[in-house]
């Protein structure tokens, strides 16, 4: 399934479940809307009537004794309507739609009513030609019949009431069970949406993390993946395709690699032999010198010497590509190897107008390293310091024992340490332009210098690469950092125990390992 089609069934499913949720909802408050008005109208009209009824037995009461009385044709007639208006009501009750109890009420008030009436003398006994005491005698048998009536008529409104109250009683709990099935669907509508919607981010987050993370490596140079492009969603045709870029970059990696290292090893010999013939030029073998000639060829040689140091450069790199250097570890003095590096730049340092000063323990610093690969990560930092310090500037060479990481180390250099007691700090301090802080750690990548403006040394920025690759092989780190005023220090951490076997970095081969 697609990542949209995932994403548009759990909407569409939390959508359903709602709209399910809702109606229920809405035909319960139907439901209750309709049991509300059956009783306000129905039930309610029902008491109503039946205690209309038993004020109307009190008042044809009162009539039949009033007419018994005095044997007024009016209260004859007023009689005759009363009875009329109570026959009218018990029709209407009989013709309402009411439960079994009311039901059986209204057929005991009927029954009772018959009885009544047949016991009650027509209206024209009890005029007034007839005598007093006869016409009490006649409504005698009728009133006695009252009792029944009324009892009749209070057991259909106790029935009317009761009914009345069990509707109540009904939509209440109709009331209360909706009210639980609303939350329960709501709470399963709620519950399985959230499912939905965590499985939709679920297949979003999982390939987009790996993807994430192959970014990283292949931003870090580094091809050796292959991400999984099983289903048929737009991942894994995304991760296909980024396997294929990540395979299209290996290959042009190894053909930018190839190409360097051989351009590299053919350039070596011939500069090689142009050197070697300005040396003797100067040397006076074909004939002595004017002084321009002998300026000209010395600048000669100073243009091979930095293009055969980027010869070297680039050499070096393709190797630790490769895989192809060897380290051979063994206890060197370091103070010893710091030395005869200094020495090796004083000359260039002072040709350009610096100050090279250096602060090298006296007593020897035994340390287990390639003194090879050491000596050159202290001339790259060296030849770097020379190269961007103007004439005038000093320059800061300092060894010494560290019984701790110090306490400006970036954090990523300090996990890189492999701490096995302690360590010796190497560092290069300058009063050049400094590195800003926001590419203090760039400039450690292959073919990456810092920005400033156009012109500048020129440089291919492989230096600092080859210096971390070389250092980490040693279990030690290497960073910039800003040197007091002014200027760039350029700090190297390396255990002074023996270091434990370690992966090698990008291509390097553990200590003492032969390619
Ligand atoms: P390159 O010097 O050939 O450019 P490096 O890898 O040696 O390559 O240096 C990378 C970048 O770091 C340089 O381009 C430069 O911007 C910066 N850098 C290195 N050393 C110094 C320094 N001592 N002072 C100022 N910037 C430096």
């Amino acid at each position: 399934m697609t990542v949209a089609a995932r994403i548009a069934t759990s909407a569409a499913l939390l959508i359903l479940l709602l709209v399910a949720a809702l109606s229920y909802h809405l035909a319960v408050v139907h439901r209750l809307a309709a049991s509300n008005r059956a009783i306000s109208t129905h039930q309610v009209r029902l008491v109503v009537l039946t205690l209309e009824q038993l004020a109307m037995i009190d008042h044809i009461e009162e009539s039949a004794r009033k007419l018994a009385a005095t044997g007024d044709p009016g209260y004859g007639e007023q009689l005759t309507n009363r009875i009329m208006t109570f026959e009218s009501a018990l029709r209407r009750l009989s013709s309402f739609d009411v439960a079994d109890s009311e039901r059986a009420a209204i057929h005991r008030l009927g029954g009772e009513w018959r009885r009544f009436l047949a016991q009650l003398p027509a209206p024209g006994d009890l005029l007034s030609g007839t005598a007093p005491a006869e016409r009490a005698r006649r409504l005698g048998g009728g009133l006695a019949r009252l009792g029944d009536l009324r009892s009749a008529a209070q057991e259909l409104v106790a029935a009317a009431n009761q009914e009345l109250s069990h509707q109540g009683e009904r939509a209440e709990s109709a009331r209360r069970g909706s009210e639980r099935w609303v939350l329960a669907v709501f709470a399963v509508a709620l519950l399985s949406g959230s499912v939905a919607v965590a499985l939709a981010i679920r297949a979003i987050q999982r390939p987009l993390r790996r993807l994430i993370e192959a970014t990283g490596r292949i931003a870090e140079q580094s091809y050796d993946f292959e991400l999984e492009t099983h289903g048929e969603d737009e991942f894994a045709r995304l991760s296909a395709a980024f396997n294929e870029m990540a395979k299209r970059l290996a290959e042009l990696d190894e053909v930018k690699r190839n190409l360097l290292s051989h351009v590299s090893h053919e350039l070596q010999t011939p500069l090689a032999s142009i050197q070697e013939s300005h040396l003797l030029l100067l040397d006076g073998l074909a004939g002595p010198l004017t002084a321009e000639q002998r300026h000209l060829l010395e600048l000669d040689v100073a243009s091979c010497e930095r293009l055969g140091r980027l010869i070297s450069n680039l050499l070096e790199r393709s190797r630790l590509d490769a895989g192809s250097l060897s380290y051979e570890i063994a206890e060197h003095d370091l103070g010893a190897v710091a030395r005869a590096t200094v020495n090796e730049v004083a000359a260039r340092a002072e040709e350009a107008g610096l100050l090279l000063v250096s602060d090298l323990p006296r007593e020897p610093l035994l340390v287990p390293c390639d003194r090879e690969r050491i000596g050159q990560v202290l001339r790259n930092l060296l030849d770097n310091a020379v190269k961007y310090s103007s004439a005038g500037g000093r320059i800061e060479v300092s060894l010494r024992m560290a019984p701790a990481p110090p306490a400006g180390m970036p954090e990523h250099s300090r996990a890189a340490i492999e701490n096995n007691g302690a360590f010796v700090l190497l560092e290069v301090a300058d009063e050049g332009p400094g590195v800003p802080a926001a590419e203090r750690e760039r400039i450690f990548e292959r073919f990456y210098r810092a920005q400033r403006g156009s012109g500048g040394p020129s440089g291919v920025g492989l230096g600092l690469a080859i210096c971390r690759d070389l250092v980490e092989a040693h279990g030690g780190a290497i960073w910039a950092s800003a040197n007091s005023p002014v200027g760039s220090r350029f700090q190297v951490l390396l255990p002074a125990g023996v270091p434990e076997r370690r992966p090698a970095p990008a291509g390097a081969l553990a200590a003492g390992e032969q390619p």
